[in-house]
């Protein structure tokens, strides 16, 4: 972590918690860590708690995101959810390209770049999700294809549009398999989207991007990793379903 950059610590619960789970985790997490000053702590419900969470999350420092939304303000799409609808809910961020959204639904670099768009026309903070497969960092392509993503997240953007946007490096092979990048590895990938930010969007924005890692973080390998420089906060999964589990997170120390 750099100091200049607030650390953000994430959860993505995915397609998990009823709204009378999401509210009581809210309730209890927020009781247990008080205020946060000098990190912030965001919660991505599914869209079903997003209403019911909104007026909990009221300690300093928590936010609520989303996992998903639809480029479009309005329309026939059946089943499908506006980044305006999101901020009308309380939402300040929301995740888009996830891997399994990428993998499991069919999205696009096209497809992040117009939610990209959609989100900060909706005053919203995109967390833009990026990440090699596994045979492709085998194959020595890991920056390729990252580079490629952040190519086409961010283009037609000009850097006006930039202040807020988090970027999200998540090896997909990392994700959900116990198998965390090491401090290193991910310290690595993250000073090369830093760099590759820089020269798409000029010296400020490099500095001031926040840049989370995500993939298998947990109480045994936050500190290592919040201690990387380009590091500036995690996206959790699994371990952000327990309150125990994502209190130690929260409470990272380096
Ligand atoms: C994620 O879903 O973004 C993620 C990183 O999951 P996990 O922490 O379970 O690997």
């Amino acid at each position: 972590m750099n100091p200049d950059r607030r650390p953000l610590i994430a959860a993505n619960w995915k397609m998990h918690k009823t709204l009378g789970e999401a509210v009581a985790f809210v309730e209890s997490i927020q009781e247990q860590t008080g205020p946060c000053a000098d990190r912030e702590v965001l919660i991505a419900p599914p869209f079903t708690a997003l209403r019911g969470i909104s007026g909990k999350l009221s300690l300093h420092g928590y936010s609520l995101g989303a996992q998903n939304c639809h480029w479009e303000q309005k329309g026939a799409f059946t089943g499908e959810i506006s980044a305006a609808m999101l901020k009308d809910m309380g939402c300040a961020y929301v995740i888009v390209g996830h891997s399994e959204r990428r993998q499991l639904f069919g999205e696009t670099d096209e497809t992040v770049r117009l939610k990209t768009s959609a989100a900060i026309g909706a005053g919203l903070a995109p967390v833009v999700c990026v990440g090699e497969a596994l045979e492709e960092r085998e194959r020595g392509d890991a920056f390729e294809v990252i580079g490629r993503q952040l190519e086409g997240a961010f283009q037609g953007l000009g850097p006006e549009r930039m202040n807020g946007v988090v970027i999200a490096y998540e090896p997909v092979w990392a994700i959900g398999t116990g198998r965390t990048a090491t401090p290193g590895q991910a310290q690595e990938v993250h000073a090369f989207i830093r760099s590759r930010i820089s020269s798409i969007f000029g010296k400020a924005i490099e500095k001031s991007v926040r840049i989370l890692y995500g993939g298998s973080v947990k109480p045994s390998n936050v500190d290592a990793l919040m201690a990387e420089p380009d590091i500036d906060g995690a996206l959790v999964g699994g371990a952000s379903l327990e309150v125990g589990s994502f209190k130690s997170l929260i409470q990272f120390n380096v």
